[in-house]
């Protein structure tokens, strides 16, 4: 069976990090197996979606580099809808209600202090087709439920193993609002079979929808597709996504300084039995990808080891994957500057005050000019690769110092701060000219 997955978003909002998470898992499964990657784009509810969250949508995945093969938007799929919709209507599946919420209200008010589940009593369906047309002629509009067998509906989950939802314990679902909007529930089905999707991937809070899902499958003479439910994410402590967290948007965590691939890596290992480590590319991490590796315990979204993952990528990157962006904040200093520094990077734009080490300015910090007169004496002539090691040992030699009080005054001499990436690489790079000025305490 040939793979094929979806990721399917309503476009009423950003991406954040609980939807983006969906969408890699859909990724690094199809593209682990050789198959295709859907995006589908949930907007039959046309008041609330917006073109601009769509807009987002794409170039978020795009940035994050989860290109699909094939995209779709339910909203030009309507007639799709309508005829499935047809089709149940003609089997007695979706049946026409006429109550109102207020009237659902109490109904269920009754029932609970009855001690009963507040589960709709299908009252409707025994409307008889002249009560409808006296309702219909009063100008109400039906809303439409399907009528749910009320079974044992089971899977294997390729994620939780053997489930099961017993759709006798819930309502009829209201599949078409009154006012004509294809909710969620029919539409996704009626996709998922028209575009063959093999398996649906998404997180364990559409368990339930699953239920209804495999019986509109049925009822539509489908074959059933495979299921995954993955665990949702938790914040560090083990209790639900904070707000803030759980509401990350991924266009604030660009403008934040996260690497795609640390996201992606992130997203991608928690709560599965992988090591929390920084792939090196989206492939490896997709090659390495099984929901064997995924158990049923949450998956811990925690800010520290983004933040540990994201150093880890840009210790990764080559001088050539980082040169273009070195050009574009104009700090392309060379490969070895790029060596010498990365090692201190934890955003990538922290390397623009790093190339002010080499570039100044810099405001020497001096706190014994006798120290800083004897090595300005021991300078070699030539600073190259090697000089700083020599040059440390004849200071030494002549000052007596050693360890911290040795490095720490050149340091704060020759960058003004004090810490900073490894001087060996540096001094080259600063060059003898400054090196002099900055030991004779000289800002520039
Ligand atoms: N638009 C639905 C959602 O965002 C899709 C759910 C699904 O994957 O079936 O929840």
């Amino acid at each position: 069976m040939s793979v094929k997955v979806r990721f399917a978003p309503s476009p009423t909002g950003k991406l954040h990090v609980g939807n983006v998470r969906t969408a890699l898992v859909n990724w690094l499964f199809a593209k682990g197996q050789g198959g295709t990657f859907v995006l589908r784009i949930d907007d039959t509810d046309l008041a609330r979606s917006t073109k601009e969250s769509e807009d987002n949508i794409e170039i978020d995945l795009k940035w994050l580099g989860l290109e699909w093969d094939e995209r779709y938007n339910q909203s030009k799929r309507f007639d799709r809808y309508e005829a499935a919709a047809e089709k149940l209507k003609a089997d007695g599946r979706l049946y026409a209600c006429y109550e109102t919420s207020e009237e659902l209200d109490r109904r269920r008010k009754v029932q609970l202090s009855r001690g009963q589940p507040p589960i709709y009593d299908r009252a409707a369906l025994s409307l008889t087709d002249e009560e409808k047309a006296a309702l219909d002629a009063e100008g109400r509009r039906p809303h439409w439920r399907f009528k749910l067998e009320g079974k044992r509906v089971s899977w294997e989950d390729l994620a939780r193993g053997h489930c099961e939802v017993d759709t006798a314990s819930m309502s009829d679902p209201v599949l078409i609002r009154e006012d004509g909007l294809f909710l969620y529930t029919l539409p996704s089905v009626v996709d998922d079979i028209d575009m063959e999707i093999s398996h649906i991937i998404r997180g364990e809070d559409h368990v339930t929808n699953t239920g209804t899902q495999l019986e509109i499958f049925e009822a539509l003479g489908a074959k059933l597709p495979g299921f995954a439910h993955m665990p949702l994410l938790v914040g560090a402590d083990g209790s639900a996504l904070s707000k803030r967290i759980g509401s990350m948007a991924i266009i604030d965590m660009r403008a934040d300084g996260y690497e795609p691939l640390a996201i992606t890596s992130h997203l991608g290992k928690i709560g599965t039995s992988d090591a929390l480590e920084a792939a090196p590319s989206l492939q490896a991490l997709g090659e390495g990808f099984s929901f064997s590796k995924m158990g049923r315990s949450p998956a811990r979204y925690d800010e520290a080891d983004l933040g540990r993952l994201n150093a880890q990528v840009l210790h990764a990157l080559t001088y050539e994957q980082a040169k273009p962006r070195l050009e574009a904040l104009d700090v392309d200093l060379g490969e070895s500057f790029w060596e010498a520094v990365k090692p201190n990077l934890n955003r990538f734009n922290e390397v623009a005050d790093l190339a002010k080490i080499v570039t100044g300015p810099v405001t020497p910090v001096i706190e014994d000019p006798a120290f800083a007169a004897a090595a300005l004496e021991v300078l070699p002539e030539v600073i190259e690769a090697g000089a700083w090691s020599a040059w440390t040992a004849a200071v030494k030699e002549k000052t007596g110092a050693k360890g911290k009080a040795l490095f720490m005054p050149l340091r704060l001499a020759l960058t003004g701060q004090p810490h900073g990436p490894d001087m060996a690489a540096l001094a080259p790079l600063i060059g003898r000219e400054a090196i002099v000025a900055r030991l004779k305490g000289r800002a520039g």
